[in-house]
């Protein structure tokens, strides 16, 4: 039976990987545009790869019909995953008592021990090869590449082609497109986990500040979602944990052209009396200094300038000359700052892309398509994506493995 998979990023490797294991007989070709596979997996985690969690719930995961996943879920958990890297000879490491990387650190293990298991395997690898088309003839697919060169006599394809997020790595829809001609329908695909542009006369002086902050999200001015964690202040907006994070939450009501707004709150762990009280004593402790420097005990002097500017208090007054009013519209900037958002970082610099292939018309236990039998589908092609911390490597794992067994069945 011959077999062909259409990427070798993390779904696809580790579905060839699967089958392989269960029919040696298997004739497997993986298909990628690049000149190596799983380039994604070397970028992700800034090259240290959380490659899985341990903590992983549907309630990570989002698109159409998230429970869509119980089933790779329950059958990939993570100790099938951990033992899967075993079998490689790949060690895991936990860290923050649920994300898991490489214990080597470095996302470039995790390739050259999938490599390695193809090579052992005799699965071929056709690297610079962009598949953009698909023929079913008797029962059997051909495979057209950009070059019009044809690819001919597979039993069964896995489409595990990704999507859009990162297209510097050679990132493309081609799975949706080629889909589409065996009556697929998609959603609509939006950059996930990404930063955010607001409307905001401050950016480029804020440019670099970081601070740990509460943000909440504001759909309609219906408060929606709150996430603690890092907020990096950027030329284009904000960046940082917390908002790659709630941007899951935002880029979809963005894209109806709902009002989106957050609400950061730079100082989540105390109550605005008390921090109105550390205020007033700074100020009286530095009563003849600049109220500027006196702020620099709680705040990078950048926003020490800039909170000041955006109450309308000259940058150059004394500590002891801000008056009760203008104390209280410090503190409610600094647990207040709401920024209206505008729009993404686009696909570019989206760790994951949401939207995808429809999961009603793909069966959950096999990953077969329900329209065209032999026709399988694995990982962020399919209208799932999810949290950051290893949640979207860990479905493209789970997600390629079922589709690795279905595809390997007599
Ligand atoms: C910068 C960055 C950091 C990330 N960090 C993390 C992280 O730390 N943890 C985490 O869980 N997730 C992370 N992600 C997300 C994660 O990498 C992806 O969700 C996951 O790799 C998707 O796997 P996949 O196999 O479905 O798709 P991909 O990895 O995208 O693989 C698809 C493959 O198909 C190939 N391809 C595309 N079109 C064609 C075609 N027409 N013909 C032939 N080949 C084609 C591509 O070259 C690619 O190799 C990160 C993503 C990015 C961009």
């Amino acid at each position: 039976m011959k077999i062909a998979i259409i990427g070798g990023g993390a779904a696809g490797v580790i579905a060839a990987i699967t089958a392989k294991r269960l029919n040696k007989k298997l004739h497997v070709d993986i298909f990628d545009i690049n000149k190596a596979i799983g380039k994604k997996i070397l970028a992700s985690g800034n090259g240290r790869c959380n490659i899985s969690n341990t903590k992983i719930t549907q309630e990570n995961y989002f698109g159409e019909n998230p429970s869509f996943i119980n089933q790779a879920l329950k059958e990939f958990d993570f100790k099938a995953f951990e033992n899967f890297c075993k079998s490689i000879g790949l060690i895991l490491d936990i860290k923050d008592s649920c994300k898991v990387y490489p214990l080597s650190n470095e996302a470039k293990s995790v390739v050259t021990l999938l490599e390695n298991e193809l090579d052992r395997l005799e699965i071929n690898q056709i690297l610079q090869t962009k598949i953009v088309d698909i023929q079913k003839l008797d029962e059997k697919f051909n495979l057209i590449s950009v070059e019009n060169k044809e690819f001919n006599g597979y039993d069964r394809v896995l489409i595990s082609s990704g999507l859009q997020a990162a297209p510097q790595l050679n990132s493309t829809e081609d799975g949706i497109d080629i889909a589409t001609k065996f009556n697929h329908t998609f959603n609509p695909t939006y950059p996930s986990l990404v930063g955010l542009h607001t409307q905001f006369d401050y950016k480029n002086k804020l440019q670099g500040v970081k601070k740990e902050a509460t943000v909440t999200l504001y759909i309609d001015k219906q408060k929606d979602k709150q996430i603690t964690g890092d907020v990096l202040f950027t030329k284009y907006g904000v960046s940082g944990f917390a908002i790659l994070d709630i941007s899951q939450y935002a880029v979809y009501p963005l894209s109806l052209y709902q009002d989106v707004t957050i609400s950061i709150n730079l100082f989540p762990t105390l109550t605005r009396n008390e921090l109105l009280g550390i205020l007033q004593t700074l100020f009286k402790t530095l009563a003849k200094s600049d109220a500027v420097e006196a702020l620099t005990g709680i705040i990078p002097i950048k926003l020490a300038v800039v909170l000041l500017q955006m109450n309308n208090i000259d940058i150059n007054a004394k500590a002891d000359s801000i008056n009760a009013k203008q104390q209280r519209a410090i503190i409610n900037t600094l647990t207040n700052l709401r920024l209206k958002i505008e729009d993404t970082q686009g696909f570019k610099h989206a760790e994951a892309s949401g939207g995808g292939i429809r999961t009603d018309e793909v069966d959950n236990k096999t990953y077969e398509s329900k329209l065209c039998k032999n026709l399988f589908f694995a990982g962020e092609v399919l209208d799932i994506v999810g949290n950051r911390g290893g949640f979207n490597l860990h479905f493209a794992w789970a997600s390629g493995f079922l589709a690795g067994k279905n595809l390997a069945k007599l």
